[in-house]
């Protein structure tokens, strides 16, 4: 626990902050549901009854903040939250693409690597991204997670000493109270061979008020700690999700992102690359761009292969190396990640390698013989 000198120091720095400690719950409960809703925003602009369809299937919401960020229909913003009427139309999607239901030994935790495990901790989150991989789950009140749930997922990591990593996913873990979340962390720390923790969430970006200073406080207790965050567009980064990262760093947490590569989101190198680099500014280290999965309901989002190709060689070498992520499909059928990288190999014998740099030059490696 910090000492009172530190809380008031942390409470000084981050005064503006602390002002919407509260607010985040009351953002929560004013979030948009429902296409009576949805049609006051777009003006009687939609098609109400299809609509419904489609959050009746895969639940809306969309709260105040994130929906802030939209600057005109059809946006990026508004594109990742708003429901459309295609998800309700695509024949090639699969519930599970990644068979995360088939490589799970208990509920909510899929072993699929031979040192790392997927614990799924709450099925809510700040918005429900409409390309989600786990449209099948999210947001859906008949299939909450339950602590018995989470304590089952608990003992099958004890009873597996090959487990050194444990990710927390859902939905969202920053949606749960701080009470709730220490009880897990505390849970897992508690088992000599978890080394590393590591927490998905999106909060960060798609309602930062979450991030407060007790939540930090409560988290830095659990080290060494992770925490991938979940952006998309350069719209995202706001001077709110700016300093919850700020808080998140000063906790001594290390910082990642993961993006999805979404057609008519973020399908251009140029909104990529300045994606890239405001994250750096903002202290979280690019990591991975995910080709969008073959989830049903989000055929419209998908870019072909070849998109993410280009995107990465017009990033690698034309800015800092930190700001490459790796380049992944995560494998239908769940082979796992598997990285895809553009062709630097122009020939290969045994005596040299031929390579191409990023401005198209060409130099050749002599082979150490
Ligand atoms: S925040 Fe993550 S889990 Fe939640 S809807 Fe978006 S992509 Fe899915």
């Amino acid at each position: 626990m910090p000492g009172q000198q530190e809380e008031t120091l942390i409470k000084k720095k981050y005064a503006k902050e602390i002002e919407q400690v509260e607010l985040w719950e009351e953002l929560l409960r004013k979030s948009i549901v429902d296409e009576g809703q949805l049609d006051a925003i777009c003006k009687g602009n939609i098609d109400k009854e299809k609509l419904k369809a489609v959050i009746k299937k895969y639940p809306m919401r969309i709260n105040p903040y994130y929906l802030s960020l939209v600057k005109k229909k059809d946006d990026a913003i508004w594109k990742q939250c708003i429901p459309d009427v295609r998800e309700l139309d695509d024949p090639k999607g699969f519930e599970d693409p990644l068979c995360e239901e088939r490589d799970s030994p208990v509920p909510g935790l899929t072993h699929r690597y031979p040192d790392r495990v997927l614990l799924l901790v709450c099925n809510q989150c700040a918005m429900y991204c409409r390309f989600c991989t786990r449209k099948r789950k999210v947001g859906d009140p008949f299939k909450r997670i339950t602590r018995a749930q989470i304590l089952r997922g608990i003992e099958y990591i004890k009873g597996h000493p090959e487990v050194r990593d444990v990710l927390l996913s859902g939905g969202d873990p920053f949606l749960l109270s701080d009470s709730y979340l220490e009880w897990i962390l505390k849970e897992l720390r508690s088992i000599p061979h978890v080394e590393i923790i590591r927490i998905g969430t999106r909060v960060p970006c798609a309602l930062p008020h979450r991030v407060t200073p007790e939540l930090c406080n409560m988290l830095k207790k659990y080290h060494p700690l992770y925490v991938n965050i979940h952006f998309a567009h350069p719209d995202e980064i706001t001077e709110l999700s700016e300093s919850a990262c700020n808080m998140l760093s000063d906790a001594g947490i290390l910082l990642s992102s993961q993006t999805v590569l979404l057609r008519g989101v973020n399908d251009d190198p140029k909104v990529m690359k300045d994606l890239m680099q405001k994250l750096l500014k903002i202290r979280v280290r690019p990591y991975y761009i995910y080709q969008a999965d073959m989830t049903m309901g989000i055929n419209h989002f998908r870019t072909k292969v070849e998109k993410g190709i280009e995107i990465i060689e017009k990033i690698q070498g034309w800015t800092s190396g930190l700001c490459v992520p790796h380049f992944v499909i995560d494998s239908p059928g769940g082979g796992g990640k598997i990285p895809i990288l553009p062709n630097f190999i122009v020939s290969r014998d045994d005596k040299k390698i031929v390579l191409r740099n990023y401005s198209g030059k060409t130099y050749t490696y002599e082979e150490h013989c």
